[in-house]
């Protein structure tokens, strides 16, 4: 049995965690790559409901060990805040269960509050960040401004270190934004309560990787968010600030030998959005309500109603070859099921002109959706188990997607929890 990446194919929020806990029996390493504390994972099994942010899916099956790569934005706060709620409900996350890479990159105590501030001076031009501190971490990261968490093994260098960015970040937090500064008292009491605990976590989790791919023992891949949120391919500037793609998991893991054998990519049965931009097939007024109240579409880390629309057929097809998804999970199909006829947007009209193709993200602006209306099936599918215990409008909808988007659909989800699935 080979690797496999479970990743969005829209602008996240697709059901990744029910997937990725599917699917993590048949793994022995469930891997987070990319993002942080930004984005929940739902998770719904015999132990209960979760919302998981930085912890691997994969920690409800007690044989998986569960990797934080060297790719992701390692809040300590939000990490420990995680460890200790699912602890506190039965589940181990020990450090035999969770190892975290030594290279991983640390979110500091003023990336959360520079997110604010950022936000705060954007007004109403807002990118509609969640607060989590994860753009000014990443714009950190890459201008070798944070401190590596294996830093933690130095710690006569550490304190340097943290003097040093200190004395930098105090500049932008006083000069630009005005706010109050950062003491070293009070970073050096963040350090001993978070940073210190991470150290029986840490480890190389490269040689972890490469290890168990010469072993043969499988690996899954869990990405947050969705290709529409990719730094370098999403709706630009309003994605992510890290690479959500299935391509990035061998680097963001901390073993860029991975082999990456199949790519699940995970979209709902209509789409939804969280924050702002251009989201071509939205739906206003009674509709969206209707919609919304029946997919229950709201943020898993920030309660935030989601937007949501139309089955997006171009926005996802685009996300399939951003992905290069080798097979498809489609979730929530078991929401359509109120819905007289069910609104597909096939195309792009953008200046009087269409369009199949995802265009660049200034012209999403004016694009305009064509949409064509499906048959309803009008039932509770919630309970159908296989492709046959669907209606046969199900059927023909499900039939329609895998061929607009070019990719086959060999998961239907018609419900929250580990069994309801329909598998082709
Ligand atoms: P993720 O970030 O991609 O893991 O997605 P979220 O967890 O934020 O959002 C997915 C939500 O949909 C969660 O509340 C899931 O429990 C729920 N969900 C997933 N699949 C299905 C499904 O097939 N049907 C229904 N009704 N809910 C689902």
């Amino acid at each position: 049995m080979g690797n496999c990446a479970v990743v969005g194919i829209n602008w996240g929020d697709e059901g990744k965690g029910r997937m990725v806990d599917l699917l993590t029996e048949k793994y022995d390493y469930v891997v987070r790559y990319q993002g942080g504390g930004n984005a929940g994972h739902t998770v719904i099994n015999d132990k209960g409901k979760f919302a998981l942010h930085l912890i691997p899916s994969g920690i409800f099956r007690g044989s998986a060990v569960n990797v934080i790569g060297s790719g992701v934005a390692l809040d300590p706060e939000n990490l420990f805040a995680e460890i200790d709620s699912l602890e506190a409900r039965g589940v181990d996350v020990s450090p035999a269960r969770l190892r975290i890479s030594e290279r991983a990159s640390v979110l500091m105590p003023w990336h959360r509050e520079l997110d604010a501030l950022e936000e705060k001076r954007l007004a109403d031009r807002q990118y509609g960040s969640t607060k989590q501190g994860i753009a000014p971490f990443y714009s950190d990261k890459y201008a070798k401004k944070t401190v590596l968490a294996g830093e933690v093994f130095y710690p006569e260098a550490l304190k340097t270190h943290l003097e040093e960015l200190l004395e930098w970040k105090n500049l932008v937090l006083t000069g630009v934004y005005g706010a109050a500064p950062c003491t070293m008292a009070e970073l050096l009491e963040w350090k001993e309560r978070y940073l210190d605990r991470l150290a029986p976590y840490l480890c190389d989790t490269g040689r972890l990787l490469e290890d168990a791919q010469t072993q043969g023992r499988p690996i899954l891949f869990e990405a947050q968010l969705g290709a529409l949120r990719d730094i370098e391919y999403g709706i630009v500037p309003y994605t992510t600030s890290s690479n959500t793609l299935a391509a990035y998991a061998p680097v963001g893991s901390g073993f860029p030998g991975a082999r990456i054998d199949e790519v699940t990519g995970v979209v709902k049965a209509y789409s939804t959005c969280v924050g702002e931009g251009p989201f071509v097939s939205e739906m206003f007024g009674e509709e969206a309500d209707a919609l919304r109240q029946a997919g229950a579409e709201y943020g898993a880390k920030t309660g935030r109603p989601r937007r949501v629309g139309a089955f997006d057929a171009v926005a996802t097809r685009y996300g399939v070859r951003t992905q290069c998804a080798t097979n498809i999970a489609l979730t929530k199909l078991d929401v359509l099921g109120y819905m007289e006829k069910i609104p597909v947007c096939v195309a792009y009209s953008i200046g009087g002109k269409l369009t199949r193709e995802f265009p660049f993200p200034s012209a999403l602006g004016s694009a305009k959706p064509v949409t064509e209306w499906f048959e309803g099936w009008k039932c509770d599918i919630s309970s159908a188990r296989s492709w046959n215990a669907l209606p046969e409008a199900a059927r023909r909808y499900v039939e329609y997607i895998e061929q607009a988007v070019g990719c086959p659909i060999t998961y239907v989800s018609v419900g929250p929890e580990r069994d309801s699935m329909i598998i082709r």
